[in-house]
């Protein structure tokens, strides 16, 4: 039998289920109300990392889960930053997915927050504080998705598995990295569904939905220039800023070359259907394979969508600067680091000899400098998932029924978690609510100081989080 029309066959009530029996129709509105409690309840719990006081929320989340009588471990490596996983059993047809969300939220300024950051205030139709959209929203339609699969006692093909890791804003060591390395067998999986993706409004109106598929893996490399300390009254030709000053104009000025995945292809092809004339010929033009095609598409792209211009190549942007300590002492050291980001498939040491290429001078070094840091001191990399795997399929169906719109496989420019848990085999997608395109510019998107969801989507997101593990774990037959 399909999917599909499992929960047209089996229908009775959520509530009050004569036991054995099962069901996936949903009383939404009460489902509504639950969703806002726990939300709200999340949202007031202050759990800015760093410092990192996960603690609460992942009481506050265990319990519920045990109220509903869902097994819970909790796997901490300091005690007051643990994280919680549940697993509701399948039949073991198919193998596990996992569905995360993140307990900690980044620091806030409270003088710029006319909505206190943990109030989750309510005020014309949106919900007001930090973690609306990054990343109390995931892990709220998860939990929920939990509490109606048990609620409906939903026959499963696989098992469903939940994840409220904490760490996730910059201290994956006692996050996911933690739970990766001491308790993989817990949370073991073919797919995962976790944040990185969302769902574009312009206008008022749904123009796309983004699925992360991949993501560019996050690097660092440090350009040192050395010469000969001297007074600064004679100049000397091995200036080591004057040195590490054309070295840095030389990398910036180079463009790596420009590579495409499954991902990006798929991307850039199903944007220019939506996107206006003017706009979609760039996006095919990148398509083309044609040096000078791609050559003047790429040089629009930078100018004018230069995040769009990243994801065609490693990127590499200069962001900090230090050198010399008095106007009249020539410094015999200066250095710059660079942001890099590299492609999935970029072989480090490779770019790392292409960069001292292109510096072409003896006296600055380039070294990676171990950024961001990990617990193997190698950096995050996971492969590319596939857009054509029945997860992804599952969620595109649910993008057309929810949001009426295309959904483009997305590689974030941003490092995700999903990195970690792609590394160790599982197939993850990023996906999220539907959000304004107009808000980010405003100050109300993620990480902002004025961070809001509008209840409405939070809401929506939640069926549509429902249907992708219904339609991707419950019982095909
Ligand atoms: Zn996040």
């Amino acid at each position: 039998m399909n999917r599909w029309w499992l929960g047209l066959l089996i229908v009775c009530t959520v509530t009050a289920r004569p036991a054995g029996q099962s069901s996936t129709a949903v009383d939404w509105t009460a489902v509504e109300a639950e969703t806002l409690r726990h939300f709200q309840a999340l949202v007031r719990m202050d759990t800015s990392d760093p410092p990192g006081g996960e603690k609460p929320a992942a009481d506050y989340v265990k319990n519920v889960l045990e109220r509903e009588g869902i097994p819970v471990e909790i796997f901490a490596l300091e005690a007051h930053r643990p994280n919680v996983v549940a697993r509701l059993k399948g039949s073991g047809r198919k193998r596990p997915l996992l569905i995360l969300g993140h307990t900690d939220v980044v620091n806030v300024d409270p003088k710029k927050w006319t909505h206190p950051a943990f109030s989750a205030d309510r005020d014309g139709g949106y919900i007001y504080g930090r973690g609306t959209v990054d990343d109390k929203d995931n892990l709220t339609a998860a939990l929920m998705v939990m509490l109606l699969l048990k609620r409906g006692n939903v026959p499963l093909d696989r098992d469903v598995i939940f994840l409220a890791e904490a760490g996730e804003e910059g201290a994956t060591k006692i996050g996911i990295e933690y739970v990766i390395n001491e308790h993989f067998g817990a949370i073991d999986a073919e797919y995962c569904y976790a944040e990185g993706g969302n769902v574009t409004r312009e206008r008022g109106a749904v123009r796309f939905a983004s699925v992360q598929t991949v993501e560019k893996i996050p690097n660092g490399i440090d350009l040192i220039a050395r010469g000969p300390a001297g007074h600064g009254s004679v100049p000397l030709m091995t200036n080591a800023i004057a040195h590490l000053s054309k070295a840095v104009a030389a990398v910036t000025d180079w463009q790596p070359p420009i590579e495409l995945n499954d991902t990006t292809a798929a991307y850039f092809s199903r944007l220019a259907e939506i996107s206006p004339p003017e706009q979609a010929r760039h996006y095919r033009a990148v398509l083309t394979g044609d040096a000078k095609t791609v050559a003047a598409a790429d040089a629009w792209l930078r100018e004018n969508e230069p995040r769009h211009a990243s994801m065609l190549r490693t990127s590499v942007s200069p962001n900090m600067i230090q050198g010399g300590y008095r106007q009249n002492v020539i410094p015999s050291e200066a250095k710059v680091t660079l942001d890099v980001r590299m492609l999935p498939d970029e072989n480090p040491e490779r770019f790392l000899a292409q960069i001292k290429k292109v510096i072409n001078d003896q006296s600055v070094e380039a070294v990676f400098n171990g950024w961001p840091p990990t617990t193997t001191g190698k950096p995050r990399n996971g492969p590319e998932s596939s857009i054509k795997s029945e997860a992804f399929k599952v969620i595109e169906a649910a993008v057309t029924k929810h949001y009426q719109t295309t959904t483009l496989p997305t590689m974030s420019t941003g490092a995700s978690d999903m990195a970690f848990l792609r590394a160790k085999g599982l197939q993850c997608y990023g996906v999220g609510p539907a959000t304004d395109v107009e808000d980010g510019p405003k100050g109300f998107g993620a990480h902002s100081d004025q961070e809001r969801i509008l209840e409405t989507e939070l809401y929506r997101f939640v069926r549509f989080h429902w249907d992708i593990v219904l339609n991707l774990a419950g019982r095909s037959q």
